[in-house]
């Protein structure tokens, strides 16, 4: 099967941070990948832009080491390459001041779509934004890309959107959230509402209960102090895991349309019942005790460098969304750090049906479960029962019906696009429908914020737990005294 690339007309990027983590490892390599499939004309430009002095040819020198050491060896074909660095440039520009602003606006054809993409720390967007549209830069047909956190908490929150939007209308505001770019996130809009299959059954008479699980096996590594002052809560909950959980729970919107979509997105974070105490298990890492890898050798105390620390790297907890169709279905959301294995699945377990004509007591019987991989291998698995072969009387066993992307789509499926690269061409396309609305995610801190308050208040501590393991054991419990268990984490 071969995905139509359809170019997009000539348009200028300008890349803020461009010397950074994020632009040397997903945005240069995925602009080039785009390029490489034809999708960006030459006569695009892409402007690097950052405090460091640096001439062009500096620029584009990195921008080749970003490429070799982030693209697959198939696509890097020295032409190709060095068509791609031609419609690099960059420019030194500071923020906060003045230094290099002119030069940019010089370099931007404010005629074409042009985009500028914050790659930098979140104390910057407010006066990126300002500086746009003092440089008069900010015209219609101009778009802001903005980078996570998106504050954190609804008053910074609020601030933030406030500051932007004297600057630029919500139309031209893309909040990035790259969770939402992985094609099986989108595949999953597309398994519920261009299928008769399962919409019949998504609610709460036919689904069990939900599970959301993001997994990591790093700890917190140089990003120790950052991480500290945020925990699984607002790195993790208040964004990824709040849209994977509103793409499950949405109602159909009337049309794939960018507003359509978001209007229901937010209907759901709205419904969110308020998180029980009980309902929440925070947790902590531990030192490995059997790795020989040095960094793992730490706990997460060790890693950030406070012993008094009461942030988590851990947490899982269950919710429930209080509209006609989920009520009684629970939610349950859990992600870590140093966890047992990588991987992020959604898995939607349905009842079991209500009369069995097959032996009860057969231990083999196992209720239909729907698994949306995210990562590793993007695909989805329907479990369905169905006779064991063999002449050996009527037994079941639990058979899955497995879809990976990688494989069903043939070679081009393989090389599915990184969520970045399919963002940013949304971007220049002027399609919002995969980013986050300014109400969306005030919302969505509206619901985390008293939870953290409330463990604030209480002085709660997080359960310690050992790396290289599930997490902690009251997680466990959560679910074992609702009479269920999580999936193994497992990659
Ligand atoms: P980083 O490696 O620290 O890079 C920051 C960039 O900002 C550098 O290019 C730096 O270059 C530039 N910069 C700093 N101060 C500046 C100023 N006053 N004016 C102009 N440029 C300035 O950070 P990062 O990891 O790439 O992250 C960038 C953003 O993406 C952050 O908001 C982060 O939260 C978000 N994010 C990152 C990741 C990731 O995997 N890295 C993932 C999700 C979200 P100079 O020092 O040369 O100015």
């Amino acid at each position: 099967m071969v995905s139509r690339v359809i170019p997009v007309d000539p348009f200028d990027l300008v890349v803020f941070g461009a010397t950074g983590d994020l632009a040397n490892r997903k945005i240069l390599p995925g602009l080039y990948r785009r390029f490489f499939a034809g999708q960006i004309p030459e006569k695009s430009k892409i402007i690097g832009a950052a405090r460091s002095e640096m001439d062009i040819e500096a620029f584009r020198a990195q921008a080749r080491a970003a490429i070799t050491d982030h693209v697959g060896k198939a696509k890097q074909v020295p032409a190709q390459i060095e068509a791609f660095l031609r419609v690099l440039d960059y420019v030194a520009i500071d923020a906060q001041g003045d230094a290099g602003w002119d030069e940019l606006a010089a370099k931007v054809d404010c005629a074409r779509v042009n985009a500028f993409y914050f790659s930098v720390a979140p104390a910057l967007f407010g006066p990126l934004a300002e500086r746009l549209h003092r440089y008069q830069m900010a015209g219609p047909e101009a778009r802001i890309v903005v980078e996570k956190p998106f504050g954190r908490d609804l008053a910074t929150a609020r601030a933030l959107n406030a500051t932007l939007a004297a600057h630029f209308d919500e139309h031209q505001i893309y909040r990035i959230d790259h969770y939402l770019g992985k094609e099986t996130v989108q595949n999953l809009m597309a398994v519920r509402f261009a299928n008769i299959l399962f919409e019949p059954l998504w609610n709460a008479q036919y689904v069990d209960h939900v599970q959301i699980t993001v997994a990591e096996t790093v700890g917190v590594g140089g990003r120790g102090s950052y991480y500290d002052k945020s925990g699984a809560m607002r790195d993790m909950v208040q964004n990824h895991m709040m849209q994977l959980l509103c793409l499950i729970a949405m109602e159909p919107p009337y049309h794939f349309d960018p507003d359509a979509v978001r209007d229901e997105k937010l209907k759901v974070i709205r419904a969110l019942q308020p998180v029980q105490p009980a309902d929440i298990v925070r947790g902590q890492y531990l030192a490995h005790r059997h790795c020989a890898d040095e960094g793992a050798l730490r706990g997460y105390l060790e890693d950030v460098e406070n012993p008094n620390s009461r942030t988590e790297s851990y947490i899982a907890l269950k919710c429930h969304i209080a509209n006609w169709r989920w009520q009684g279905t629970p939610f349950y959301l859990r992600t870590g750090k140093r966890l047992r294995a990588r991987t992020s699945e959604i898995a939607i377990t349905f009842r079991q049906p209500p009369h069995s004509i097959f032996d009860e007591t057969d231990a083999s019987w196992r209720e239909n479960v729907l698994v949306i991989r995210l990562q590793p291998n993007e695909g989805m698995n329907l479990k369905v029962m169905i006779k064991e072969p063999g002449p050996g009387g009527m037994r079941l066993v639990q058979v899955p019906l497995d879809m990976s992307f990688a494989e069903a789509l043939g070679e081009d499926g393989a090389d599915i696009p990184d969520a970045y690269e399919r963002l940013i061409m949304d971007v220049i396309r002027g399609n919002q429908t995969l980013f986050m609305r300014g109400d969306e995610v005030e919302a969505a801190w509206a619901w985390t914020d008293p939870v953290i308050a409330g463990w604030d208040e209480r002085g709660e501590r997080p359960q310690p737990y050992d790396s290289g393991s599930s997490g902690p054991e009251d997680a466990l419990m959560l679910m074992h005294r609702d009479g269920r268990r999580w999936r193994e984490i497992r990659e």
